[in-house]
């Protein structure tokens, strides 16, 4: 039986290891085969699963409350460490938010930080989320999450200011903006609140949004990562 513990990384893979999940509820259910060692060393949710005193190899985990769609472009992320072309390529937020939110779930830091770099690099081509999209994000993630973390300062830095795109927002929504607002100009001097307010999302380090813990430390990142471990930042919560 597969034990909670992180497979160490295998110079080979064994190919014959392997377990099932279904995605989507019956009677519309897939059924996915995944290999135990490129899985379970990516994803927390998954090695838990499988690690239930009552999981056997037949056991199929339950996924059900996921779309295929979304399944399988987190599947592409995994395989190529990238968000799949075809699925990102749209005018709107919600596809990679969705995607996000999976990986969250799935409690896989390192392909929700791979989502995280391309929803900042798209974000230049779309406009803030909508009141919907925003809404979907404050119902799929909790008090300080780099997502949230992410619409905030795509409102604080990048939105233009038409109110009635805000009126729909969620209140929570706008009460953290307007506390990241405050903070900001509290901390900058007076000269650099200008510039703080107009820095974009690409401009600000790489790194911001990005998930970090023992098993996946910062330094394995492929970009240039500021906001390191979790000791980080908790450290720097406490400054502040
Ligand atoms: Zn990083």
């Amino acid at each position: 039986m597969p034990t909670l513990e992180k497979p160490t990384v295998q110079c080979e893979l064994h190919y014959q290891r392997t377990f099932q999940v279904a995605v989507e509820a019956a009677p519309e259910s897939k059924i996915y085969t995944l290999h135990e060692d490129i899985f379970l060393s990516r994803s927390t949710f998954l090695r838990a699963a499988r690690s239930q005193h009552w999981a056997t190899d037949e056991t199929i985990t339950d996924l059900t409350d996921e779309k295929p769609k979304i399944f399988e472009a987190y599947l592409h992320c995994i395989y190529r460490d990238e968000v799949n072309k075809h699925y990102k390529s749209n005018h709107a937020h919600q596809p990679l938010f969705e995607l996000y939110v999976l990986a969250d779930k799935l409690e896989d830091a390192k392909t929700a930080n791979v989502i995280i770099d391309e929803i900042v690099e798209r974000s230049k081509d779309i406009l803030i989320p909508t009141a919907t999209e925003a809404r979907y994000v404050y119902t799929h993630s909790v008090t300080g999450s780099p997502l949230r973390m992410l619409l905030v300062d795509l409102l604080v830095h990048e939105w233009d200011g038409v109110a009635e795109k805000s009126r729909i927002f969620p209140k929570q929504l706008l009460l953290d903006a307007m506390s990241e607002y405050a903070r900001i100009q509290v901390e900058c001097a007076e000269a650099e609140v200008v510039a703080a307010f107009t820095t974009t999302l690409q401009e600000q380090d790489y790194g911001r949004y990005h998930v970090h813990n023992g098993e996946y430390p910062a330094s394995d990142c492929s970009t240039e990562c500021v906001y390191n471990t979790e000791e980080d930042s908790a450290e720097s919560m406490e400054e502040s």
